[in-house]
């Protein structure tokens, strides 16, 4: 029925690993209240469809497509395996879903609105003769180093030494190769790789690249980006406008009320990741030494995973809930400092709360994103080594809670976060 009424209906497809797709569906909301007589039609994978669309949206239609595994698949904690089925299985998962549903509502599509990393939407948006826009869901900083990947590859060298720095580049004298996004070193013909370089040769045929940030963050780079595009737009960050993890059954923000202002640490590592055994056996003993009050959204199982007592002995001083709603906490006046892994969101959630940040980065664009916070916008830093150590941890901890170091750290924050507000 949403169909019938609509004046235009709006294809939507979403990459559902990592959180790709909650700011895309972000976007769509935001497009659906600006246009209410469209309908949009949300294509992603049924377990990603679930967890990012935690209610019914009116003129926003979620459907699901194939997720490309094996029958018998079991996940046995490789992230990037899924991907590589998935990689797979596009775009015929998402055209026989968009077949179906034109078929279906006899309404044909409009537009096109794809996740970035799929070059493929240039290819369906021009065979239905409409327009494509590519959301680019990561740092700007990030597409850059994409886009410039054979370049960067020319000056670098494949598998080159990691500290090398790209001085090559304007504004990424700071970056070094450790920090790039794997486009340096690994198997370049595997299924993630080749959607990027895909992505690289076709995104100058998207009518708009939409991006989640805004134009004073990494402005050069910005400027940089917008000389290579048609219309390359900010128009995030999306966790200023609506907000999808607003959860909050475990009751964190009542306990951060409990606490002095920036004197809590709050800890995420994303969606995806999860430290390993040994690095959180040393991040809860930099956190008992320490005795800084602690708020940890916890993956996974902290009775099992955690080391014998710590629940225990930690239970006045610290929290730890499966699923926090950060956005909320981060923006409360008590969290002193964000222990993270560096993904996107986080980032642009943090600078939106004013509280700098620690950073354990592994994969994709956590390298970048981190080294960016730290040597060029100076509102966070690296463990030591990159790893969490308990001596390390303790380190950083003390330096962004007590220091003058810290102090400024959290000023700068606090400028950026007047920044994404004015935009
Ligand atoms: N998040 C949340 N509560 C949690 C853990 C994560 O709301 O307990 C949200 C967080 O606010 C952010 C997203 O999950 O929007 C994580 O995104 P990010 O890009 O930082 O990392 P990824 O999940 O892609 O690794």
């Amino acid at each position: 029925e949403a169909y019938n009424n609509a004046s235009k209906h709006i294809a939507v497809l979403a990459f559902p690993f990592g959180t790709h797709a909650a700011p895309l569906l972000s976007l769509t909301r935001q497009l659906s209240d600006a246009c209410p007589d469209a309908v949009f039609s949300f294509l992603s994978t049924q377990q990603s469809n679930t967890s990012t669309f935690p209610m019914k949206v009116d003129k926003i239609k979620p459907f699901n497509v194939r997720d490309g595994l094996p029958k018998e698949y079991m996940f046995k904690g490789n992230p990037h395996e899924p991907v590589e089925y998935f990689v797979k299985a596009v775009p015929g998962n998402f055209t026989e879903v968009l077949d179906e549903v034109v078929a279906k509502t006899g309404k044909s599509i409009d537009c096109l609105i794809t996740d970035a990393f799929y070059a493929f939407g240039a290819d369906i948006a021009d065979e239905l003769n409409v327009p494509w826009v590519a959301l680019w869901t990561a740092g700007p900083r990030t597409l850059f180093v994409h886009m410039d990947t054979d370049f960067i590859r020319q000056q670098v060298g494949i598998n080159g030494p990691q500290d090398k720095t790209l001085d090559f580049l304007p504004e990424f004298s700071a970056i070094r190769v450790a920090d790039l996004p794997g486009i340096t070193c690994g198997d370049f013909d595997a299924g993630y790789p080749v959607l990027l370089h895909k992505m690289r040769l076709a995104l100058s045929r998207a009518a708009a690249i939409a991006a989640n940030s805004y134009e004073d963050l990494d402005n050069t780079v910005v400027n940089m980006l917008k000389l290579r595009f048609n219309r390359y737009l900010n128009v995030g960050p999306f966790n200023l406008v609506s907000s999808s993890t607003d959860d909050d059954s475990h009751d964190c923000l009542d306990w951060l009320s409990k606490h002095e202002p920036a004197s809590v640490v709050y800890i995420s590592f994303g969606t995806v990741m999860m430290p390993p055994p040994e690095e959180l056996q040393a991040l809860c003993e930099a956190l008992e030494e320490s005795e800084f009050p602690f708020l940890w959204s916890f993956r996974g199982s902290p009775e099992n995973e955690l080391s014998s007592g710590f629940l225990e002995r930690t239970s006045s001083k610290g929290k730890i809930v499966p699923w926090a709603p950060q956005q909320k906490i981060l923006e409360h006046p008590s969290v002193g400092v964000f222990v993270s892994h560096g993904g996107w969101n986080s980032v642009l959630e943090s600078i939106c709360g004013g509280v700098p940040m620690i950073f354990r980065p592994f994969f994709g664009d956590q390298g970048l994103n981190t080294r960016t916070v730290e040597a060029i916008w100076g509102f966070g830093l690296e463990l030591e080594g990159g790893t969490l150590t308990r001596g390390g941890a303790m380190k950083a901890l003390k330096l962004t809670l007590c220091s003058e170091q810290g102090k400024q750290m959290r000023d700068k924050t606090r400028l950026e976060k007047e920044l994404a507000y004015t935009q």
